[in-house]
């Protein structure tokens, strides 16, 4: 609602041993000694001090707020790439609350999600932003900075008509966008995981030119499964994958097919195989191949010399695409997990000979 009258929104005169709460602003008609807190006003470089209190409501905002931290946050909390400590994990939780407060926002339940720390560090991430101005005792002095965005100051010996009644409906505005984004990830976060294929391919229909789309050139894998979170982040499913499978085409001898065939194989590289491919410089690479198996097989692919092995007869799952294309078969299914077109036995061996010939 715009343009609220001002009979709702201006200050009242306080009498008696009424104080302001110094969060939310609402009169305090017998404020509790222990919570006093005091906030100095400066003045033409005079400094009075100005007597608030805290009410019950906003008292038991932080109090939940520092007992969820306290439970859940201990280790901390990550948020866009910078790691909290408990303590500032603590105050990051308080400062997302009290924004949902002012937003007149019921926070949601924690304690019954399945992640209670996923759900409180998408809280701090969307909402504890932009809580500097917030609080009634915040607008007792004008902004030091004279880029600042004017705010309508409050008085000594005034309070809110009603809870938080200082703030207008842009500052309310932007909490609710934040507890809108807060609401995605929780739904995210209860939505089970995405096994994300590799995105389509158009067919160019060419003699020399293929194409494996089902699964990775390499390793064969038919889906990289991500959290519906990261999705959420993403955008959607189709963004989703093709942040996930990297575009690649490779001559098809070059990763184990008998020559002969096309001259071109196009497709996808998962993301442990496409990093094997951007170390080498280039995916059409026996070396590459190589490399994205013994590192799957936790072994070093090089001899102590540095001199790359050369594994007779490897081949990526997109050879047995080309081979099939060759002979006019069906494009064999992708795997369901990484490598399983070899025999088990085969890759025992070869991580037992790369061992040996390894570090
Ligand atoms: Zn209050
Ligand atoms: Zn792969």
């Amino acid at each position: 609602v715009t343009g609220t009258s001002s009979a709702e929104t201006t200050p009242v005169a306080l009498s008696g041993d009424a104080l302001p709460c110094a969060d939310c602003g609402q009169a305090v008609a017998l404020p509790d000694p222990t919570m006093a807190v005091t906030v100095k006003r400066v003045r033409n470089g005079r400094v009075t001090p100005v007597p608030m209190t805290k009410c019950e409501a906003c008292v038991e905002r932080d109090r939940t707020a520092v007992d969820l931290a306290k439970r859940h946050l201990r280790l901390g909390v990550v948020v866009n790439g910078y790691q909290y400590a408990g303590t500032d994990a603590t105050h990051l939780l308080i400062e997302a609350r009290a924004a949902l407060d002012a937003g007149g926002i019921e926070p949601w339940p924690v304690e019954t999600t399945a992640s209670p720390a996923a759900v409180l560090t998408a809280e701090i991430a969307h909402l504890s932003g932009a809580t500097e101005r917030l609080r009634w005792r915040d607008r007792l002095n004008p902004a030091p900075s004279v880029v600042a965005e004017p705010i309508r100051l409050v008085e000594p010996g005034t309070a809110n008509p009603s809870r938080w009644a200082h703030l207008d409906e842009e500052d309310r505005a932007g909490w609710r966008d934040g507890a809108v984004r807060v609401l995605a990830e929780r739904v995210a976060l209860l939505t089970p995981p995405v096994a994300l294929s590799p995105p389509a391919i158009q067919e160019v229909g060419s003699d020399h030119e293929g194409v494996a789309a089902a699964g990775c050139l390499y390793c064969g894998v038919g889906s990289i499964t991500i959290t519906a979170l990261t999705v959420a982040r993403i955008g959607d499913v189709d963004a989703a994958a093709r942040s996930v499978w990297a575009p690649r085409q490779v001559t098809p001898a070059a990763i184990g097919a008998r020559r002969g065939g096309i001259a071109r194989l196009r497709g996808w590289l998962c993301p442990a195989c496409e990093r094997a491919a951007a170390t080498v410089g280039s995916a059409s690479s026996a070396t590459a191949l190589e490399s994205a198996l013994s590192t799957f097989l936790g072994v070093s692919g090089c001899t102590l010399a540095g001199d790359d092995l050369w594994v007779t007869g490897l081949q990526g799952w997109g050879a047995l695409v080309a081979e099939a294309l060759r002979r006019g078969r069906p494009e064999p299914s992708p795997n369901e997990t990484p490598w399983s077109h070899l025999a088990p036995a085969e890759l025992r061996e070869l991580a037992r000979d790369w061992r040996r010939g390894g570090l």
